[in-house]
């Protein structure tokens, strides 16, 4: 008797002609989040598990694999030769908490003798024989007593499912630059844009000496938490602070915020070029603060035309980010004190509803390409 863990995937099945392509990312993403465990992840009659690991470290795999997007749920089980002695043998010693059960079989290996719906009863009857308190209920069941029986002359029983975090295979979509500051937003953005497929470079603007080096400190924790789900991230520091005095000195102060994101933009999908990035990501949420109405964000998409920018949290309440901020485990970090650079120079009177014709006026009055070469040239790079 083997003790395995039985790994289910999602959405990929849906991909036809690709789902190779899905499968093997996806397999190489689950060994590369466990290469620094001992243990072999193998595939078997159609199904995938992790094999040959020592007891002591289950807990760590298991935790490692509920964090790879593309799975969606596992299973601890225990794979035993497939005859009905052995099944039924290993049935009569299971002893459960539960007060409702069902059985459910399911018989690949068609040679097996004994059909599903007929082994279901029989387990049933010999889970109930030794379980005097516990219960049918083939609805509203508490556990699942599950029996797989595969062509390779193995059967696998399990009696749990552990819920996984789904999504895409991580970097099947490509690669994009999320915008991070140290707020609550930004990391969950990432995060939800990471479970479609997309891997994760990212972006900080910072003001120092006017922001301090406290700040960035945070930034780079919260990097470090999302690289659990999405394993390494290129970090891109850029100062901006020469940037946000000229803006300050020249343009007139309730476009400040908006001239701002529109630097923070140029930048960026200058950055997405020179690194083939294909998307920008932003943690803005319709509503939120003046900086991000629909017409601030018109402003914000058309500084540049060459990136898509996504939004994963457009039309999220605070309250549900802040439940998957404190999933991920940014929040802690995210809730710290810190100063953004969007805070430096703030206007007493954003402008709410700016007009692009206006903001582009404004902007006009500075030399946007001398400012954004000279920021992109000093741009910091981290590996997180
Ligand atoms: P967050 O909680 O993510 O900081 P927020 O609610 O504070 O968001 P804003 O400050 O308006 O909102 O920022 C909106 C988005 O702009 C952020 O989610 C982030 O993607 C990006 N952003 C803001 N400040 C910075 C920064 N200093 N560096 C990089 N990106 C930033
Ligand atoms: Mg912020």
């Amino acid at each position: 008797m083997n003790k395995v863990i039985l790994l289910r995937f999602g959405e990929l099945y849906l991909k036809g002609k690709n789902r190779g392509y899905f499968e093997r990312t996806l397999i190489s993403n689950i060994k590369n989040s466990l290469k620094n465990l001992s243990c072999h992840v193998v595939k078997s009659s159609g199904r995938y598990f992790v094999t040959q690991y020592d007891e002591t470290i289950e807990l760590q795999i298991i935790v490692k694999l509920t964090k790879v997007f593309g799975l969606v749920s596992l299973s601890r089980a225990v794979e035993i030769d497939s005859s009905v002695d052995n099944i039924v043998g290993y049935v009569s010693t299971l002893k459960f908490d539960a007060k409702t059960f069902r059985v459910s079989v399911n018989r690949a290996d068609k040679n097996f003798p004994i059909k599903s719906n007929e082994f279901e009863r029989q387990l049933g009857a010999v889970v109930l024989n030794n379980n005097k308190t516990l219960k049918v209920d083939l609805k509203n069941y508490e556990l699942e007593l599950s029996v797989d029986i595969r062509e390779n002359g193995k059967t696998y029983i399990s009696t749990e499912k552990i819920k996984c975090a789904g999504g895409m295979p991580l970097s099947t979509a490509g690669e994009g630059l999320l915008l991070l500051s140290g707020g609550i937003d930004s990391p969950v953005a990432g995060y939800m844009i990471a479970k479609r497929g997309l891997s994760l470079s990212a972006i900080h603007f910072y003001s120092f000496p006017y922001t301090s080096e406290l700040a960035k400190e945070k930034v780079i924790t919260l990097a470090k938490k999302l690289t659990d789900y999405v394993g390494h991230i290129k970090l891109y520091m850029c100062k901006f602070t020469h940037i946000q005095e000229e803006i300050h000195k020249h343009c007139s102060p309730e476009y400040m915020i908006t001239i701002m994101r529109r630097f923070m933009m140029k930048i960026s999908a200058i950055v997405c070029k020179q690194n083939n990035l294909k998307a920008i990501i932003t943690g803005e949420n319709l509503g939120q603060v003046a900086s991000q109405t629909v017409e601030s964000m018109t402003s914000t998409n058309f500084a540049q035309t060459q990136i898509p920018i996504f939004r994963p949290l457009i039309a999220f309440d605070k309250q549900d980010i802040i439940i998957i901020a404190d999933k991920i485990g940014t929040l802690e970090t995210s809730v710290l004190p810190y100063e953004d650079c969007c805070t430096v120079f703030l206007p007493k009177n954003p402008i709410i509803k700016p007009k692009l014709e206006k903001v582009i006026y404004e902007e006009n009055k500075l030399d946007i390409d001398k400012l954004i070469d000279d920021a992109i040239s000093q741009i910091e790079i981290l590996e997180i």
